[in-house]
C-alpha cells in the first residue's frame, strides 16, 4: 500500500461504523410507467457509513436516493430507515423525512427568505420549535458551514459554494440522523467545490451516515468506507475505495474508471 492510501486508510478508520443498521433496502424495484429504472437492488447501510454512489447519467443513482427519503416512491421490495418502513403511509413518511436530509445539485434554496429564514422555516414550522431557539440552532449550524456573516442575506445574494453550504447547514437544522447528497458539487465553479467537500468531509468525520452521488472521486477515496457501482438500474459492483478505484471487477465499472479517471 502506498504511503498516501496507507494515511487515507488511518483517516478513514478513525471514522467509525456502528452495528445499528440506518437503511435496509431489500429486493427494491421500480419503474416510471413501463421503464423499469431500479432493478432488484439490495443495500444495507450501517450507521456511520460513509457511502459513494457512482456510475454513469441515467444509471439510476438520482431516483435510488430519492426513494430512501420517498420523493420516489419504489413498486416492490422493501426500504427500511432507522427501523421504519417506508410505505404509503404518511406518518411513516414523515418521521422518515424528518431523520433523513438531503442535499441537492441546485441548493434548492428559497430566494425570497433570508438564509436565516431558510434554515429556520422547516424547525419553525415542522419540529414546532420556538423561533428564537430555531434561531440559535442555525446560527450554530451556519457557523459550522462557516458563513454565519451571511445570515440576513438572501441566497441569491451569495456564491453558489455559499448557498451549497447555508443548504447544508438547513438539512442539519432537522438534526438529521442520516444525509443524502445529490452530485453536491455539480454545479460549482472549480474553486467553490472545495469548500462544499471540506463541510461534507467534517460531517462524515463527526460519524455522520452519509449516502453521497458524486464523480468527485478523491472525495470517494480519502471519505467514503464504500464505493457502490450503479449502471443501468442495478448495483453492479461494491467495494471498500482502494480495491474499488485499483482493483475494478466487473468491465462496466473498468469502462466508467477509464473514462472518468
Ligand atoms: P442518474 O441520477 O444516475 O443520472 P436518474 O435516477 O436521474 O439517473 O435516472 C435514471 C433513468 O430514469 C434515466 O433514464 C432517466 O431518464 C429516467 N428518469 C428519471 N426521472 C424520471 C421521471 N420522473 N420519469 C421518467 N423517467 C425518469
Ligand atoms: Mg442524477
Amino acid at each position: 500500500m502506498s504511503e498516501l492510501a496507507q494515511k487515507r486508510e488511518a483517516d478513514r478508520s478513525k471514522m467509525s461504523v456502528s452495528d445499528h443498521i440506518a437503511v435496509q433496502i431489500t429486493n427494491m424495484n421500480k419503474w416510471y410507467g413501463a421503464f423499469h429504472v431500479l432493478r432488484d437492488i439490495n443495500l444495507t447501510v450501517n450507521e456511520g457509513e460513509r457511502i459513494v454512489i457512482a456510475g454513469p447519467s441515467g444509471s439510476g443513482k438520482s431516483t435510488l436516493i430519492r426513494c430512501i427519503n420517498r420523493l420516489e416512491e419504489h413498486q416492490q421490495g422493501d426500504i427500511i430507515v432507522d427501523g421504519t418502513e417506508l410505505t404509503s403511509d404518511l406518518k411513516n413518511i414523515d418521521k422518515i423525512r424528518s431523520e433523513v436530509g438531503m442535499c441537492f445539485q441546485h441548493f434548492n434554496l428559497f430566494p425570497h427568505l433570508s438564509i436565516l429564514e431558510n434554515c429556520t422555516l422547516a424547525p419553525i414550522w415542522v419540529r414546532k420549535t420556538p423561533k428564537k431557539e430555531a434561531e440559535e440552532i442555525a446560527m450554530h449550524f451556519l457557523e459550522k458551514v462557516k458563513i454565519p456573516e451571511q445570515a440576513d442575506k438572501f441566497p441569491g445574494q451569495l456564491s453558489g459554494g455559499q448557498q451549497q453550504r447555508v443548504a447544508i447547514a438547513r438539512s442539519l437544522c432537522m438534526k438529521p440522523r442520516i444525509m443524502l447528497f445529490d452530485e453536491p458539487t455539480s454545479a460549482l465553479d472549480p474553486e467553490m467545490i472545495k469548500e462544499v467537500l471540506d463541510t461534507m468531509i467534517e460531517l462524515a468525520e463527526e460519524g455522520m451516515t452519509m449516502l453521497c452521488v458524486t464523480h468527485e472521486m478523491g472525495f470517494a477515496r480519502q471519505v467514503a468506507n464504500r464505493v457502490i457501482f450503479m449502471d443501468q438500474g442495478q448495483i453492479v459492483e461494491q467495494n471498500e475505495p482502494e480495491e474499488f478505484f485499483n482493483n475494478p471487477k466487473s468491465d462496466r465499472t473498468k469502462l466508467f474508471l477509464s473514462q472518468i479517471l
